[in-house]
């Protein structure tokens, strides 16, 4: 098995960034294939004719890691395994985003995640517990390779700073600024977010989000 190491889409070892419909997806090479979130409904299609391009084979999709059950990064997750932490699967019901969510996607069966569970991908991928954003948000840690994929958890602006997510769309701000503390204690070199570019320097940008948000 080989991984095409000059790909542009490639953002870490074996770890690929594809825009799928909403959001994008970073899609891991390895012997197996592992999707971290899935897109809005409709885009299976496309991430399946992406790892064809690249000479693999849809069918060696072995799991989707989703980060949260918002519609633009469950909606395209179907034949694999769908791991999800159940807080974002069993929460009640409220006006709010996440009650658009559910509605906007039914959810298919998942697996649940824990924290402190390691994916057995890039030499152990740890699921740490990032409430705030949704309740069931979970940030995946490739302590290896420096690297965390937030999903929606943080937030980038242009200059490379980072931010807090989304009001809006966020359920629970000083959950969220709590989890923030679990991130700023890791070893990480880069930042892969579901809608901004990869952010360098993570650790210094995590020390400086915490030190500015109150
Ligand atoms: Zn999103
Ligand atoms: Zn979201």
């Amino acid at each position: 098995m080989t991984s095409p190491r000059s790909s542009s889409t490639e953002v870490a070892s074996r770890v690929h960034r594809v825009p799928l419909i909403g959001a994008t997806a970073y899609v891991i090479l390895e012997d197996e294939i592992t999707v971290i979130d899935a897109g809005l409904r409709g885009s299976l299609p496309r991430l399946h004719a992406w790892i064809t391009s690249v000479g693999r084979s849809p069918q060696e999709v072995r799991r989707f890691v989703i980060t949260h059950a918002h519609p633009d990064h469950i909606g395209g997750a179907a034949d694999a395994n769908i791991l999800l932490h159940p807080a974002d699967r069993e929460r009640p019901l409220r006006f709010n985003a996440g009650t658009i969510a559910r509605r906007l996607s039914r959810l298919p069966a998942t697996i649940d995640v824990a924290d402190g569970d390691v994916v057995p991908v890039l030499g152990g991928l740890r699921v740490i517990h990032t409430p705030g954003h949704t309740p069931g948000s979970v940030c995946l840690y490739a302590e290896r390779e420096g690297i965390v994929f937030v999903g929606d958890a943080l937030w980038s602006d242009d200059d490379g700073a980072l931010h807090p997510p989304n009001p809006y769309w966020s359920e629970d701000l000083p959950s969220a600024r709590r989890s923030l503390d679990t991130l700023a204690g890791l070893r990480v070199g880069t930042i892969l977010l579901a809608h901004r570019p990869p952010l360098e320097r993570a650790e210094r940008a995590l020390r400086e989000l915490a030190e500015r948000w109150h």
